[in-house]
């Protein structure tokens, strides 16, 4: 197998993967603030993450895959500005803030299921691990970080001499105050909160006692003291969005740091955005896109999967609709290529394909294992379905267990091909739909409505269209 490579934030360069932990690899995705659905660049990050995961599992690693969910102290400015995210919607909606998050996690997991995004290892909730922020918090004071200003109990930033490393910022630079709009709390503005007691918030359901009286964490403090309490102090590997370089990921690289006094995390893995039109797509900028508003137009979930792997996770992606129908065209085709295929045979076991079919199986590892290059893999599994000398079981081997990989529902068409329609059930339908077709001709509906409700009554499903009807089993 070959190694890894990884662009690593930190330090802007290309690197071999070595884990602390020979064979094991222990990673941490931000996961979702769920105060609202998630739009279709939400989704990127989570895309990337399951490649990520799904690529080092290939390569033979045992991965503990964490994900938090943010249910608390997300303020709409990552700066500790504005109001809590989920408590405004909370309260905009009338519903307790549980509740709220009760119903945007499940629609999350909706989408990335939907998406063939496997469930990390752990998932966990802010509100969950309250204890251990306040501990990680106790220890940040101890070793002399944190100051109190305002009811708030600051991190301060010039006390950390590599603070802004990931961002490349410079602390005399953030001084001037331009980066972030001043708090008259803090004494540098890069500095940030670890717990707010003076709440600005009526809901006494987000509080909780502490140390430096009743309130709630920062949110940047979740992220290193979950990952610290599943993964340990030090592990591999931590992702997010490129809007968290700045802000949440070098403060939290901060905290835990100056918590340890040990460096935390090795490897740094930031997706560019998703944009849409001129716009970045943000919750707060109005309209946006869910997956399932693209369901609801007829595509398919993975159609949007393709869409995303057609790019490198480090450059930014222009969301149109042109590009969206491409690339639920290609998935089609693909699709049938590989139905295709399974009409001709079983696949050939992997272990037993031949050199040719093996050099193209290792280019499409080698494009995945060079820091995740999709576009390459993808152009592997193409060219190994296209290829007219590989013998057809060999060619639907190659296809599936790269589908192993890239998440492109392949093995579902096999399946759906596995369980194909007995010729007896389709010759009856067949002749159904011809009658119907006959009964409608003669303007006879009631004799077509009653032959669509006999063929829904077995399951059948039927598609008016320009060239005909089609049918399918639902
Ligand atoms: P949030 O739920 O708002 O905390 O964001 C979840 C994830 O989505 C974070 O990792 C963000 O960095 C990422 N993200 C937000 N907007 C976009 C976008 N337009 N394109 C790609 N990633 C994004
Ligand atoms: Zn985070």
């Amino acid at each position: 197998m070959p190694t890894l490579r990884l662009f690593n934030t930190l330090g802007r360069q290309l690197q071999d993967f070595v884990p602390l932990v020979p064979g094991k690899v222990g990673f941490y995705g931000c996961g979702p603030t769920v105060y609202d659905y998630a739009h279709l660049g939400n989704m990127r990050p989570y895309v990337l993450h399951d490649i990520l995961v799904r690529s080092l599992r290939y390569l033979g690693y045992e991965v503990t895959h964490v994900m938090n969910i943010t249910d608390v102290g997300h303020l709409s400015g990552d700066s500790d500005l504005g109001e809590d995210k989920m408590l405004k919607r909370a309260e905009e909606r009338g519903k307790s803030v549980y509740e709220i998050a009760e119903f945007y996690t499940a629609a999350f997991f909706r989408d990335t299921e939907r998406l063939g995004v496997a469930r990390p290892s752990v998932v966990c909730k802010a509100t969950e691990h309250v204890a251990d922020m306040i501990a990680l918090i106790k220890r940040i004071e101890a070793k002399g970080y944190t100051y109190s200003a305002g009811g708030n109990l600051y991190f301060d930033v010039t006390k950390f001499p590599s603070y802004g490393e990931l961002a490349l910022l410079k602390l005399d630079e953030l001084k001037a105050g331009a980066r972030v709009e001043v708090d008259p709390n803090k004494r540098n503005p890069a500095d940030f909160a670890l717990w707010f007691t003076k709440s600005k918030f009526g809901n006494q359901a987000m509080v909780w006692d502490s140390p430096w009286g009743r309130g709630y964490p920062g949110w940047h403090i979740e992220c290193s003291a979950m990952s610290m309490r599943y993964l340990g102090e030090q592990f591999d590997i931590h992702a997010g969005g490129v809007d968290h370089i700045p802000i949440h990921h070098t403060n939290e690289i901060a905290q835990s740091e100056a918590a340890t006094g040990k460096k935390w995390v090795n490897y740094w893995v930031h997706n560019e955005f998703l944009n849409f039109g001129k716009l970045k797509m943000a919750k707060s900028s109005g309209e946006f896109l869910t997956l399932q508003s693209l369901v609801d137009k007829g595509y398919d979930p993975l159609d949007y999967r393709y869409f995303l792997l057609g790019a490198h996770y480090r450059s930014q992606l222009a969301f149109s609709w042109e590009s969206l129908d491409s690339a639920r065209s290609a998935r089609r085709s693909l699709l049938d290529r590989v139905l295709a295929l399974a009409e001709k045979g079983h696949a050939a076991p992997i272990a037993s394909i031949g050199p040719a079919a093996r050099a193209r199986l290792e280019s499409f590892v080698a494009a995945m294992a060079e820091d995740l290059a999709t576009p390459r893999a993808l152009a592997e599994l193409w060219g190994a379905l296209r290829d007219p000398e590989l013998p057809a079981p060999e060619a639907l081997a190659l296809a599936l267990e790269m589908d192993g990989i890239l998440g492109l529902g392949l093995a579902g068409a096999r399946r759906a091909e596995a369980a194909a329609v007995d010729p007896e059930l389709a010759a009856w339908i067949e002749g159904l739909v011809a009658e119907r077709a006959a009964a409608k001709k003669a303007k006879d509906f009631a004799r077509a409505d009653a032959i669509r409700a006999e063929l829904a009554a077995k399951g059948v499903v039927l598609a008016d269209g320009a060239g005909g009807t089609a049918w399918k089993l639902a």
